[in-house]
């Protein structure tokens, strides 16, 4: 039988997991890392990443880590750089480095006559010196979904600095400043709280209400509660907003705007800091921009504001750009797939990486990679079963009875425990007997 040699793009965690997921499986892999080390976004030195000084994790740490290989320590919430060091470690003691090329750029991802695909890299400081083609059955894409901005367009011009959040290092960049942050997203409130420390004033301008998550719950990290067995979505809405009521308060009460959705339609914000900073009047809430005007930005109140700095903490956008868009089935804002994994066609791509949800980890990135894992050594029957499958069947509904908001960043948001079930069913089909 032909052993398949896959190539795995990316050495973040979703590109480890793949890595430590196939060689498992006894799969040839080759690693592609443009970063000159693993780790991806962790690491903060890597040209791509969007990592600031004062990150730390914002779920915890038993919650996100990879569960056959535990962080050292009894830290809750590590910052980046145990975070990197986690991921250097999980490299080392699987043998995972021995599989990449580092410092080496994936520039196109083209399919091959009779099938498989070729690969395009080039050094990654030297372009485009140095560019060699190589063939692969298979190709996993695992290069990160946090590193392409997403910049909203305003009328009128600022003069003063404009930033996206991706170009925020440390806090140090505020010093002295007049501050607008745009967007009170997890990066947003991190970068607040950051600020009021460093700039000469900070205001947050919100487009909506959001729900505010403490960090712990009862002394216990607040994402490790109600494991295991998960509430249905309306109860556990239910009880969950009562709870946050009563622990944060009214997020009203402090100037945001009321949600005109529900908890859990929409990432929840993992900070509780930013309330206690808008109590102390360290920070302002401003409405949603309506135009900038030199150095001022007008609000759609009709009110005004005088600045130096306005930081975008818009998000981010999907971007594969060395993949044509039909291969992946791009239909809108994000590529359609199985699972958020499979290409329809079945193509010999795979998408590592492409969930947003609170709380899924690197185990539930490690899952997918089983599932890719499963499907490549899987018999040609299963194989055929599989594809079948999701060409007739309905695809699984991975909300877990939620109604996500139409956002473009919400395009590929899951339910983890809808999702990580219907990723251990699929993987389970993959080897059981054929009906
Ligand atoms: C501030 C911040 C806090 C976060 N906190 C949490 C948290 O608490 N819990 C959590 O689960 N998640 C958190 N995340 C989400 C984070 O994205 C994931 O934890 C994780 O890093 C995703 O891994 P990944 O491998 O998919 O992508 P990345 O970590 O982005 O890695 C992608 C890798 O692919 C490489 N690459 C990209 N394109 C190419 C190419 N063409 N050729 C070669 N290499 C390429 C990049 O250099 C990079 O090393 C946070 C993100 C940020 C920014």
């Amino acid at each position: 039988m032909h052993q398949p040699h896959i190539a795995v793009i990316g050495a973040g965690p979703s590109g480890l997991a793949a890595t430590r997921a196939l060689q498992k499986a006894g799969i040839a892999v080759t690693g592609f890392e443009a970063s000159s080390g693993v780790g991806g976004l962790w690491d903060i030195d890597n040209p791509r990443s969007t990592m600031y000084d004062s990150a730390h994790l914002i779920s915890s740490r038993t919650t996100t880590q990879f569960a056959e290989f535990p962080m050292r320590g009894d830290v809750d919430y590590p910052g980046h750089r145990p975070v990197l060091q986690y991921f250097r470690d999980y490299a080392a003691h699987f043998g995972l480095d021995a599989a990449y090329r580092f410092d080496t750029r994936v520039t196109a991802v083209t399919p091959r006559a009779g099938g498989g695909w070729d690969v395009t890299a080039s050094a990654a400081r030297d372009e485009p010196a140095g560019e060699t083609t190589e063939g692969f059955d298979g190709v996993v894409l695992a290069g990160g979904t946090l590193a392409e901005p997403s910049i909203p367009s305003f009328r009128g011009s600022f003069d003063g600095e404009l930033l996206h959040s991706s170009q925020y290092k440390s806090a140090r960049q505020l010093d002295g400043r007049r501050v607008l942050i745009v967007g009170a997203g997890n990066s947003g409130c991190d970068i607040a709280v950051d600020a009021v420390h460093h700039a000469a004033s900070v205001d947050l301008s919100v487009r909506r209400g959001y729900y505010f998550v403490p960090r712990y719950l009862f002394g216990r990290p607040s994402d490790t509660l109600n494991q295991g067995r998960p509430l249905p979505a309306r109860l556990k809405q239910f009880v969950d907003s009562r709870v946050l009521r009563a622990f944060t308060g009214d997020p009203v009460r402090f100037g945001f705007p009321k949600p005109d959705y529900r908890i859990y339609e929409a990432h929840p914000i993992v900070n509780t800091l930013v309330l206690g900073h808008l109590g102390q009047g360290d920070l302002g809430i401003r409405p949603d921009i309506d135009r900038f005007d030199g150095h001022d930005v007008v609000f759609r109140d009709g009110t005004r504001g005088t600045y130096d700095t306005v930081l975008l903490a818009t998000g981010y956008r999907l971007d594969y750009p060395f993949v044509d868009r039909a291969a992946l089935n791009w239909t809108g804002a994000a590529p359609r797939l199985y699972l958020n994994v499979f290409p329809p066609a079945m193509n010999g791509l795979y998408v590592m990486g492409m969930i947003e949800a609170s709380g899924i980890g690197w185990q539930g990135r490690y899952e997918q990679a089983e599932l890719i894992a499963a499907y490549l050594t899987a018999d040609d029957a299963h194989r055929a079963a599989f594809a079948r499958a999701i060409g007739t069947a309905p695809w699984p509904d991975l909300t877990g009875g939620y109604r996500y908001l139409g956002l473009e960043r919400m395009a590929y948001y899951v339910n983890k425990d809808a999702y990580r079930r219907a990723v251990r069913r699929a993987t389970a089909s993959l080897t059981a007997p054929l009906r």
